[in-house]
């Protein structure tokens, strides 16, 4: 397991850059990087305070491939570079977070936006060659500073998508929960613990609106989400059938979608075909506006169908309930019309 020496979740800590760094002892050579856009509205605060306190570098993401994190890293060993300041949302993040764990540098993070539970996880997901997602196993940043109110006045949808990976722990703790009956897997019970809190934190909170306050709650989900694979040493706790059917349509569908909208409708869906109750998440989803209604996604029958019946080849070493149930077609057209209608 690999520690965070410094989490902060705060209100304004993006103002605590420098104090973060001198609190590791890190010092000298710092590249900050970060995308156009972020760097925009936050990049100058940020690049001060490493200026206050060592020689600044600067890199821009436009790609998130495994070449490109590699390149990154290849120039942070060949120049020196102490430390990597990373700043923006998952792309600017994990590119940093693998190029940290290649070159063996400290890794500031500091996320932009909560939209899935790689803002704090041992994960990086980079695009192979061929344009396909890869999940590349690494290790967590070093430190990570979350400022609520930089997050809260981000886009809303992305908020919503982060909403949608912390529920998909619904699924996925049944899931490992089979698997282990099935003598196909074994349990944490500290990693299932701690998913099981991310998800209980969120669906109790009695916020019904996306506030700052709720976006904190959401935050601290996330997080614990993240310290759950840190734990599993895997995705396990957090990645079940929901997320093979979302894997499957990032590969299979033509239409994107956030990955964390896409966890929520798989969720439902294979709750439905498992003949469990759906109604508590629908009705959380329905209360924030999450909307993951598969017409509205954009996502068609065909493609839906084709996704459910291709996810078990998405990841082979994960047993889901996908490997148990019967996913003809005519099942699989049966519960996208419901979906569509409940939805
Ligand atoms: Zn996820």
């Amino acid at each position: 397991m690999h520690r965070v020496e410094s989490l902060k979740i705060d209100s304004g800590c993006i103002r605590q850059v420098a104090q973060t760094l001198m609190e590791n002892q890190v010092s000298g050579k710092i590249l900050y990087v970060s995308d156009p856009v972020v760097d925009s509205l936050y990049g100058a605060l940020v690049k001060n305070q490493i200026r206050d306190i060592g020689r600044l570098k600067e890199e821009y993401v436009d790609c998130n491939t495994i070449n490109y994190a590699m390149s990154i890293a290849e120039r942070v060993i060949a120049t020196d570079v102490n430390c990597i300041v990373g700043m923006g949302g998952g792309k600017v993040l994990d590119v940093c977070k693998y190029a940290s764990y290649i070159s063996k540098v400290p890794f500031l993070s500091i996320p932009t936006t909560a939209a899935n539970d790689g803002l704090a996880s041992p994960v990086a997901v980079l695009k192979r060659q061929d344009d396909k997602p890869k999940s590349l196993g690494c290790k967590m940043a070093s430190m990570i500073l979350i400022d609520i109110e930089v997050i809260a006045n981000g886009p809303k949808q992305l908020i919503k998508a982060g909403i949608g990976d912390t529920i998909s722990n619904y699924m996925a703790l049944k899931d490992w929960e089979l698997a282990c009956r099935r003598g196909q897997d074994i349990m944490n019970g500290y990693a299932y613990l701690m998913s099981r809190s991310s998800l209980d934190a969120l669906m109790k909170t009695q916020f019904d609106c996306i506030t700052p306050e709720f976006v904190e709650v959401l935050v601290n989900s996330l997080v614990l989400s993240g310290i759950a694979m840190d734990f599993a040493g895997s995705s396990r706790p957090v990645s079940g059938s929901e997320h093979l059917f979302s894997h499957a349509l990032d590969y299979y569908s033509k239409k994107k979608n956030l990955h964390g909208i896409q966890t929520a409708l798989g969720t439902v869906a294979v709750l439905r075909l498992i003949g469990e109750d759906t109604k508590s998440v629908v009705e959380y989803l329905k209360r924030f506006e999450v909307d993951v209604n598969p017409n509205h996604l954009g996502i068609d029958e065909d493609t839906f169908i084709e996704c459910f019946q291709k996810a078990t080849l998405m990841r082979t070493n994960r047993y889901t309930y996908l490997h148990e149930i019967d996913l003809c077609t005519d099942r699989l057209r049966n519960v996208y019309n419901w979906l569509t209608v409940e939805l």
